[in-house]
C-alpha cells in the first residue's frame, strides 16, 4: 500500500515547470529518497507534499485521503528542514516533550517515547542541557528526535544533514539508519548527495528537470540506470560513455577487441543505429601487461581515492572520448605508473547500452551459434 500518492502534479513558476506532471506513489513504511541535481524540483515536490506549497495542478493523497487543500498542520506529518528548528532556552528533553503534551498520552507513554528517541539519536549526555548551548549537529538531532517522538505516519526530511559538520553528519546518518530500521514511518528524504541516498534509502526516486526519471532500490539504480543521466549522475565519477555513430564501426577501438566483440547482444531494432556504451569506472579492467581482449592505452594520471582505490585517467588510441576514467583496487593501482603504457579491458557483461536518445537498450538473448556484432 502507498502512504503518499501524487497524481499529475504540476508546479510552475512563470514558464518554469519545477514539478512537471509527476504521478508517483511512496510505499508505506519505507524510506524514499528524492535525489537529483540542484534545481531538479526535489524541494518543491516535498513542499507540495507537506502543504507548504500549493500545486498548480494535480493532487496529493495520504492513503485514500485527498489532502491537496489542507494546510501543513492539518496533514499530521513530521518535517525536518536543513536548519534545525528547536526551542532555545529549554532543555533537550523538554524540546522533545513539548509537542507530546498536546497529545492524549499517559505520562508513562510520553516518557517512554522521549527516552526511546533520546537513545536512538544518542542524545543521552545532552538530554538535560539547554539547546542554546549545543552545536548545530546536535540541535538537528533534537529536531529529528522531536518529530520522531510524535510518531506521525509520515516524516519529510529536506536535506537534514547538509548544514552540519562532518562528525555530526556521520552520527546523524547512523542515527537515521537505525531509526528507519526500528520504526515503521513512511519517510521522504530529499538530498542531492548520492552517498546519503544510497546509505539510507529503501528506494531512490531519481529526479531531473521536474520529473522522476527512475525509481529503484539503490543497487538496482546504480547497476541498471534507465538512461544515460542515471549512469552519469550516480557514481563518483559516473559512468564512462563510448559513443558510436550510425553505420560506423564501434567508435571505441576497445570495443573491437575479441573479448568485447564476442558477447555484446544488441536488440534486433538496433543494427545500424548509433548507440552509446556505458561502463562504471570500477568495472574497467586495467593491467600492466598485455592480455587477450585487452587494448593498449596510456595512463595519463593516477590519483588515490578515499578507501585506497586509485582513479586512473587513460587515453585509449582510437577513442574519441577525451579520456577514460577507471577505478582500480589499491594493490593493482599501486603497481601502475603514470605516463606508461597499460592494457585496458571492458568486460562486456558490465556494459550498458543506450540508444541515441539516452534510453537504456536491454540486451536480447543471443541466437545460438550466431556471433553478435559489437560493431554497428
Ligand atoms: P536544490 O537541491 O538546489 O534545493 P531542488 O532540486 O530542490 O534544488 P527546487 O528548489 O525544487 O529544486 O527548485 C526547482 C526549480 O524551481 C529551480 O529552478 C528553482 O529555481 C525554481 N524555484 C523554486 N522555488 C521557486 C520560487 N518560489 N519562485 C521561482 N522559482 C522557484
Amino acid at each position: 500500500m502507498s502512504d503518499i500518492r501524487v497524481e499529475r502534479l504540476l508546479k510552475t513558476f512563470g514558464s518554469l515547470r519545477a514539478v512537471d506532471d509527476i504521478t508517483f506513489a511512496f510505499p508505506e513504511g519505507q524510506v524514499t529518497c528524492l535525489l537529483g541535481p540542484s534545481g531538479c524540483g526535489k524541494t518543491t515536490l516535498m513542499r507540495i507534499i507537506a502543504g507548504l506549497e500549493a500545486p498548480t495542478a494535480g493532487d496529493v493523497y495520504f492513503g485514500d485521503r485527498r489532502v491537496t487543500p489542507l494546510p501543513p498542520r492539518k496533514r499530521e506529518i513530521g518535517m525536518v528542514f536543513q536548519y534545525p528548528v528547536v526551542y532555545k532556552g529549554i532543555s533537550v528533553r523538554r524540546n522533545i516533550e513539548l509537542p507530546l503534551q498536546s497529545m492524549k498520552l499517559s505520562n508513562a507513554e510520553r516518557k517512554r517515547r522521549v527516552d526511546e528517541v533520546i537513545d536512538l539519536l544518542g542524545l543521552g549526555l545532552s538530554a538535560g542541557l539547554d539547546v542554546s548551548r549545543l552545536d548545530n549537529g546536535t540541535r538537528q538531532k533534537v529536531a529529528v528526535a522531536r518529530e520522531v517522538a510524535r510518531q506521525p505516519r509520515i516524516i519529510l526530511f529536506d536535506e537534514p544533514i547538509t548544514n552540519v559538520d562532518a562528525t555530526s553528519k556521520l552520527q546523524l546518518k547512523r542515527a537515521f539508519k537505525e531509526l528507519t530500521r526500528r520504526l515503521s514511518q513512511t519517510i521522504v528524504y530529499v538530498t542531492h548527495d548520492q552517498t546519503e541516498a544510497m546509505t539510507l534509502a529503501d528506494q531512490i526516486a531519481l529526479m531531473r528537470d521536474g520529473k522522476i526519471v527512475q525509481c529503484d532500490e539503490p543497487r538496482a539504480l546504480y547497476d541498471h540506470p534507465a538512461d544515460r543521466f542515471g549512469g552519469w549522475f550516480l557514481g563518483n565519477p559516473g559512468m564512462v560513455f563510448f559513443e558510436t555513430t550510425a553505420g560506423a564501426r564501434a567508435g571505441a577501438a576497445a570495443l573491437e577487441s575479441p573479448a568485447l566483440a564476442g558477447a555484446l547482444r544488441l536488440p534486433a531494432t538496433a543494427p545500424g543505429a548509433p548507440v552509446v556504451y556505458g561502463i562504471r569506472p570500477e568495472k574497467i579492467e586495467v593491467r600492466a601487461t598485455a592480455a587477450p581482449g585487452f587494448v593498449p592505452a596510456k595512463l595519463d594520471r593516477k590519483s588515490i581515492q578515499i578507501g585506497g582505490q586509485y582513479l586512473l585517467q587513460l587515453a585509449i588510441p582510437g577513442l574519441d572520448a577525451a579520456s577514460v576514467k577507471a577505478k582500480v583496487a589499491p594493490e593493482r593501482g599501486a603497481a601502475l605508473r603514470a605516463g606508461e603504457q597499460v592494457w585496458v579491458g571492458l568486460p562486456l557483461d558490465r556494459i550498458t547500452v543506450f540508444d541515441a536518445d539516452g534510453g537504456r537498450i536491454d540486451a536480447i538473448p543471443a541466437v545460438t551459434g550466431q556471433t553478435a556484432d559489437a560493431r554497428v
